[in-house]
């Protein structure tokens, strides 16, 4: 992220907080800090370790907590989790994902057709949509070097 990108983004977590009631402290400004610097999609465990050498006596569950809070309130987004860690992003503009099966690496992409895919009608009748995700899967192109 560039500079303008992470000055916005300050602004954003002060609003997003602001509206939600949820209180600025040091350890969320750095949890969500550490999540903007990083490029990787972290998950709870990726910002832990990181940031307990700031705030040596934070737990484990007070980051996975707050992520899954920040996630909950809109600032950030949840790339997937399905038996495996949470994934987080701090880009919540729209874009997509391809996660690599052999080194779990996430990749942004965009791709116009995938922003205007449409729910089928017949789901549409008597399901609520509200959100769609798109992660295609495979094997990365560092990782297809090394097969
Ligand atoms: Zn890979
Ligand atoms: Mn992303």
């Amino acid at each position: 992220m560039t500079n303008a990108h992470k000055q916005n983004s300050m602004a954003l977590f002060r609003d997003k907080c602001r509206q939600h009631n949820l209180s600025i402290t040091p350890q969320r400004t750095v949890i969500y800090q550490e999540l903007v610097k990083s490029k990787n999609h972290p998950d709870s465990e990726d910002i832990y370790r990181t940031i307990k050498n700031i705030f040596p006596e934070i737990s484990l569950d007070t980051v996975y907590r707050t992520l899954a809070k920040f996630a909950e309130i809109g600032l950030i987004h949840l790339v997937e989790g399905y038996g495996e860690a949470k994934r987080y992003d701090p880009d919540t503009n729209n874009h997509h994902h391809f996660r690599c099966s052999e080194c779990n690496k996430i990749v942004d992409f965009h791709d116009d057709s995938f922003d205007n895919l449409k729910v089928p009608k017949a789901f549409q009748k008597s399901f609520k949509v509200v959100n769609v995700k798109i992660i295609l899967e495979g094997t990365c192109d560092e990782c297809i070097k090394k097969l």
